[in-house]
């Protein structure tokens, strides 16, 4: 992985083992461009060979490379399954084969997901990681293209059965990085982030009206951004003072980086988690409040999935 994921990360070790959790965070744990891939294959281009008569009259596929080393395969990270998302749905696999687990995970989101927004993905992709330290990836997101409006996620199968809880709030997560950076949220233009005068992620410019800026200005004031190097990758250790601090995060890790606080809030939001803490009820009333994002919730309700239980490390010193 090179720094252009977004991940999210569940705690399973003892303090001992932080130093060697902040060097992981170089793995990436962010929304990123997947580079400069120009060299497109997709299952439907191939399949029109066969029919050429036929008059396509649907939008073209997203155009999207689909070999395990354009997925971000490396040392750690290996693909064992990818599928095409088409207009909003599963389409053929392009990568190794079928596995019933990840058309899980799919439906998943695809239960608490509205299909216009499903389109916002290109591929779907399972992965497993060997990982030296003691955070595991569960899921991932990265842009497929250079203005970030079209998105591959990607889901560790193991740690996914291995949970179910877990694995709904993991799913909702990641798909809030998707939808808070799209084109009209995030301006992924050279002359934006030279001129951002709201916040850059290292990857573009907040739109002033976007979901995340406002979010930033919403729980992030009073200096708290200015600590948060876009640079750098958040991972559990870096959000431990911030949430000892403020009992509203659910969790260190949504302490870590104002974009990992948006995405566990909004999980805690769709599966409509009791909070632990009195501070946390403004994280999720501020969610109730945007327009689009009850329908998240009303789907996941509507389909017998909530509530979830909060296992999120609680924040805010006793006393
Ligand atoms: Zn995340």
């Amino acid at each position: 992985m090179t720094g252009d994921a977004v991940m999210r990360r569940r705690r399973g070790g003892q303090l001992s083992a932080i130093t060697v959790t902040a060097a992981l965070a170089v793995a990436g744990c962010r929304v990123g461009s997947a580079g400069d891939a120009t060299t497109f294959e997709t299952v439907a281009a191939a399949e029109s060979d066969t029919t050429n008569t036929t008059v396509n009259d649907s939008r073209d596929p997203v155009a999207v490379e689909c070999s395990a080393e354009a997925l971000g395969a490396d040392d750690v990270y290996s693909f064992s399954t990818a599928y095409l998302v088409v207009d909003g749905a599963l389409g053929g696999v392009c990568l190794g084969e079928g596995d019933a687990r990840l058309i899980d995970a799919w439906d998943t989101l695809s239960t608490i997901a509205p299909e216009e927004q499903l389109a916002d993905l290109g591929i779907f992709a399972a992965f497993d990681a060997d990982e030296p330290g003691d955070e595991i990836t569960l899921a991932f997101v990265n842009a497929l293209d250079d203005d970030g409006s079209s998105f591959q996620m990607s889901i560790n199968l193991e740690s996914y059965v291995d949970d179910p809880a877990e694995a709904l709030l993991t799913i909702a997560h990641e798909f809030a990085h998707v939808f808070t950076s799209m084109p009209w949220q995030l301006d992924r233009t050279v002359e934006a982030s030279e001129n951002c005068a709201t916040w850059d992620n290292g990857e573009g410019c907040f739109l002033d009206d976007s979901l995340m800026f406002r979010w930033i200005e919403a729980f992030w004031g009073d200096g708290l951004i200015d600590q948060i190097d876009p640079v750098d990758e958040p991972s559990h250790a870096d959000g431990v003072e911030r949430c000892d601090e403020d009992a509203g995060f659910f969790g260190a890790y949504a302490a870590s980086h104002p974009e990992e606080d948006f995405a566990e809030a909004f999980s805690a939001y769709v599966f409509d988690l009791e909070p632990d803490r009195a501070e946390q009820q403004e994280r999720l009333d501020w969610m109730a409040a945007q327009p689009g994002l009850a329908e998240f919730r009303d789907r996941a309700e509507a389909a017998g999935l909530t509530p979830v239980r909060n296992n999120f490390d609680v924040c805010g010193l006793p006393g």
